[in-house]
């Protein structure tokens, strides 16, 4: 018998509770994971929320990511005892996920926890810390360093954001932070950031092109504001765009791009190869400071999730929500 968040959809109504369930309801894979620590991303809570058809098939298990011990494995690379992380692969989605206190996935979904990194910090940076760090990876492989001017940061104080911050500052960068939330600027000061900037500022139609200010950016919002920040991109600066959170439309025109030079990098951390997220997983080991990492997180419980997501959504959260999931320590 183990705990999960189950969401379930009957005549058109979805509901999300607690529920326990039996090994023999767990999804076909081979490698079975006791699951420690799972995460409250924006893609889960709009699973639980229903804000957003990201569940393929009902009932679900949402979670995109988890870290945890296999339990049960016939795949090569998995032992009972290892020490796993999972990001991604439509799991949350349209594979039973990690808020859940047993997971049973495909190995090659699987990678081994990087050190240092206990269960629960690999969970405090999450999905939206392995994507913070796709997105420097992406500026740099393009040719951003921090000698070339600053770099800009929007939903600078959601996950995604906070995590892009602190790697960027860490990295030597000059971090621009955008928030909607101007009550949060000492958090992102204490991140590294340099400037805080309203994102009202940002927010309304501008013109094509506006004063170069930025060499990079990592943006989360999508929307205006991506089309604003691609319009005051220095010559050859390079925007990093993973997300959605101000709108999925993005009304922008090609002047940046043939006129400057300018490279729209997009990110997906979903279906990224292994090694790319090893490759992420081991660049936030060496350029996160773990000490901030505190800083970012709020510890809820399975059973907080349900109530925690609307506010996710509702850009209220600061940072990461860890949940804690089948954690003995
Ligand atoms: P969070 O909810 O933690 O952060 C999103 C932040 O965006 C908020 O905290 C807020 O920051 C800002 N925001 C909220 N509403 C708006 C708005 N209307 N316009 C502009 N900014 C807004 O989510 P995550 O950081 O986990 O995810 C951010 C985005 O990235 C989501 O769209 C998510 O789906 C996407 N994502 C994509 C991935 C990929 O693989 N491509 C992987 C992970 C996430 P502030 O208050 O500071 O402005």
């Amino acid at each position: 018998m183990f705990r999960a968040l189950l969401i379930d959809k009957a005549d058109g109504q979805q509901t999300a509770a607690v529920q326990t369930l039996t090994d023999d309801h767990l999804p076909d894979g081979d490698v079975t994971v006791r699951v420690a620590y799972s995460t409250l991303n924006y893609k889960d809570a709009l699973a639980i929320t229903g804000a957003s058809p990201v569940v393929r098939k009902f009932p679900m298990v949402p979670g995109i990511d988890f870290a945890g011990t296999v339990e049960a494995s016939s795949h090569p690379n998995f032992a009972i005892g290892d020490s796993v992380v999972l990001n991604g692969w439509g799991v949350g989605e349209t594979h039973w996920g990690g808020l859940s206190e047993r997971a049973r996935v495909k190995g090659q979904w699987l990678i081994p926890l990087q050190a240092p990194f206990t269960p629960r910090q690999a969970m405090a940076i999450g999905t939206a810390g392995y994507t913070a760090a796709l997105c420097v990876m992406a500026l740099e492989r393009h040719g951003v360093t921090p000698d070339q001017g600053p770099v800009v940061v929007t939903g600078a104080a959601g996950g995604v954001g906070s995590v892009a911050v602190a790697l960027l500052a860490r990295l030597g960068y000059e971090v621009a932070a955008v928030t909607g939330r101007p009550q949060e600027a000492d958090f992102l000061t204490a991140l590294g950031a340099r400037q805080i900037i309203d994102r009202a500022e940002l927010s309304k139609p501008g013109r094509p092109l506006e004063k170069e200010r930025w060499a990079g950016a990592v943006d989360v919002a999508g929307g205006q504001l991506l089309a604003n920040v691609c319009a005051a991109m220095r010559y050859r600066g390079v925007v990093a765009a993973c997300g959605l959170a101000g709108g999925m439309s993005w009304p922008a025109s090609v002047a940046p791009f043939i006129l400057r030079g300018v490279t729209l990098a997009g990110i997906d951390s979903v279906m990224a190869p292994t090694a790319e997220r090893i490759a992420a997983w081991r660049r936030l080991a060496t350029d996160l400071d773990v000490n901030l990492l505190e800083r970012l997180v709020e510890d809820i419980t399975l059973d907080d999730a349900v109530a925690k997501a609307p506010l996710l959504l509702a850009g209220q959260v600061r940072g990461r929500l860890v949940v804690r999931v089948g954690a003995q320590d």
